[in-house]
């Protein structure tokens, strides 16, 4: 009888013994990717189905994979545990904590949306801060994070952990802390794939279209040029925003590509709008691989040439990230466009850098207030306080302003008395197809910088 007791109780804790390798974590004792998988599969199951949000935040910890090689083996396994309990006590009960690989945590948070998840996030920044003693030394960890968020990313346990590892991949390649998945960063997306499978069948198909948006110079009340952006006409989704597809074609090299045709187009449009007797420039937009191409400057000279057409026809808008890819190349081929006669663009000003000083080594013309400004500047007052720093600032360094999200009367008229130089925006108008901009400046009520060649103001 003793010997079967015995034999009983050995089998039961090689049992308890497995299950415990098979679901949690050696080091840490906390439950691991499998634990994880499982209480995420539960929650998601049905008929409960996900009862609100889910959010999970992988944690990848920076620093320790040096610190561990200055550890014994117990030493980092013990800071690993002290981490571990770290983040416990910052989710105060909510959430399941589990350690998924050797430098590496994740958090399921039920109910939780993106700025919940990011709340905790910053939260475990501030606890892994505090310095860990380990064998008398104090050290200090890092981390980046990924989130996912259940349901907008995913509904079941494998999706939402894939996507919250691709958000801290994004998180550590883009040296940021925190990173929320974007569908559209996601180099592994199905979807994003196939639309850039597509995109290059659209070049050849002709499904890209040129549209306008007038830039008007708010004093004078005159149409003084034109941004061109694309749209896709796909056969089955209808018209496409560039929202939707630029930020992915932006990533590749099919960007070149896009760039070309918006180029050719808005000069086929230039010209057209000159046999008109319409003289407006038109501005187009470079991506960050754009500034980053060697032959960029012969490239935009040859087309030119090839039309007959001169630079001072064309704006170039150039975002402040994109100005900070490859600084010294990127201000080499600002500083040879510009004294080809390019007139030059800040776009989305405020957006990207804090640092200032590059309006002093580039040749730029005019700075572009980001939409996200103007449009919130009547309502809130530290927008209205950046749209009119910014006019100063450009205004004391020599430059123009352009106000984008131009988007009502009271707007408008908030930028005259700032004396901002031009606006552009739906109060004006919507981006339109390129055959439509010349009729609808005739109906506009807008006058015309350049007069038309009989001499007459067009409307
Ligand atoms: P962006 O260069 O900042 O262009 C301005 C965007 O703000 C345009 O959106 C325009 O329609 C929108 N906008 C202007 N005024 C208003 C307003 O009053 N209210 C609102 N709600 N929106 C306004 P769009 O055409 O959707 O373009 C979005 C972005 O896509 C552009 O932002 C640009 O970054 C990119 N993009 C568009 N076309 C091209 C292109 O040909 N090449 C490249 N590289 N990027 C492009
Ligand atoms: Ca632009
Ligand atoms: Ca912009």
């Amino acid at each position: 009888m003793v010997g079967f007791v015995q034999d009983v109780t050995e089998a039961r804790q090689a049992e308890e013994q497995t299950r415990n390798f098979a679901y949690y974590d050696k080091a840490t004792h906390l439950p691991n990717r499998t634990s994880l998988e499982q209480f995420l599969s539960d929650l998601f199951a049905p008929p409960n189905g996900v009862n609100g949000q889910v959010g999970v935040l992988t944690i990848h910890l920076t620093r320790f994979r040096e610190i561990n090689f200055t550890l014994s083996h117990g030493e980092g396994d013990q800071l690993l545990r002290a981490v571990g309990a770290r983040i416990i006590e910052t989710l105060e009960g909510n959430g399941f904590v589990s350690c998924v690989s050797n430098s590496q945590f994740a958090v399921a948070i039920k109910g939780a949306d993106g700025g919940r998840a990011t709340e905790t996030a910053q939260k475990i920044f501030a606890a892994l801060q505090t310095p860990f003693l380990i064998a008398g030394i104090n050290y200090g960890l890092g981390a980046h994070v990924g989130i996912a968020l259940a349901p907008t990313h995913g509904n079941d346990a494998a999706t939402i952990l894939r996507k919250s590892d691709v958000a801290l991949f994004q998180a550590k390649q883009s040296g940021r802390a925190c990173v929320i998945y974007d569908p559209a960063r996601d180099p592994y997306n199905p979807q994003r794939l196939a639309l850039i499978g597509e995109f290059r069948k659209s070049l050849l198909a002709g499904e890209l279209r040129l549209y306008c948006q007038p830039k008007v110079d708010i004093r004078s009340g005159n149409i003084v040029g034109a941004e061109a952006l694309v749209r896709w006409e796909h056969p089955s989704y209808g018209l496409i925003s560039p929202d939707q597809f630029v930020p992915l074609i932006e990533k590749t090299e099919l960007i070149h590509a896009l760039t070309q045709f918006m180029l050719e187009a808005s000069i086929q449009q230039c010209i057209a709008w000159r046999r008109e007797g319409v003289f407006l420039p038109i501005a187009i937009n470079l991506s960050p691989r754009n500034l980053v191409e060697p032959t960029l400057v012969h490239n935009l000279q040859h087309t030119l040439s090839s039309f007959g057409a001169e630079p001072e026809w064309l704006g170039l808008e150039i975002t402040e990230s994109s100005l900070f890819v490859d600084p010294q190349l990127t201000i080499k081929e600002l500083n040879s466009l510009s004294k080809l006669g390019f007139c030059l663009y800040i776009d989305d000003f405020g957006t990207g850098y804090s640092s200032l000083s590059y309006l002093l080594s580039l040749p730029v013309n005019v700075i572009k207030i980001d939409h996200s400004f103007t449009m919130r500047m009547i309502e809130d007052k530290k927008a209205a306080t950046i749209v009119r720093s910014t006019i100063d600032l450009a205004h004391n360094l020599g430059l123009q302003v352009v106000a984008e999200g131009a988007a009502n009367k009271e707007i408008w008229d908030s930028l005259k008395l700032l004396g901002c130089d031009e606006a552009q925006g739906y109060y004006i108008s919507r981006a339109l197809p390129a055959q439509e901009f010349l009729p609808w400046m005739q109906r506009s009520g807008f006058g015309v910088a350049r007069t038309l060649r009989s001499g007459q103001s067009i409307h």
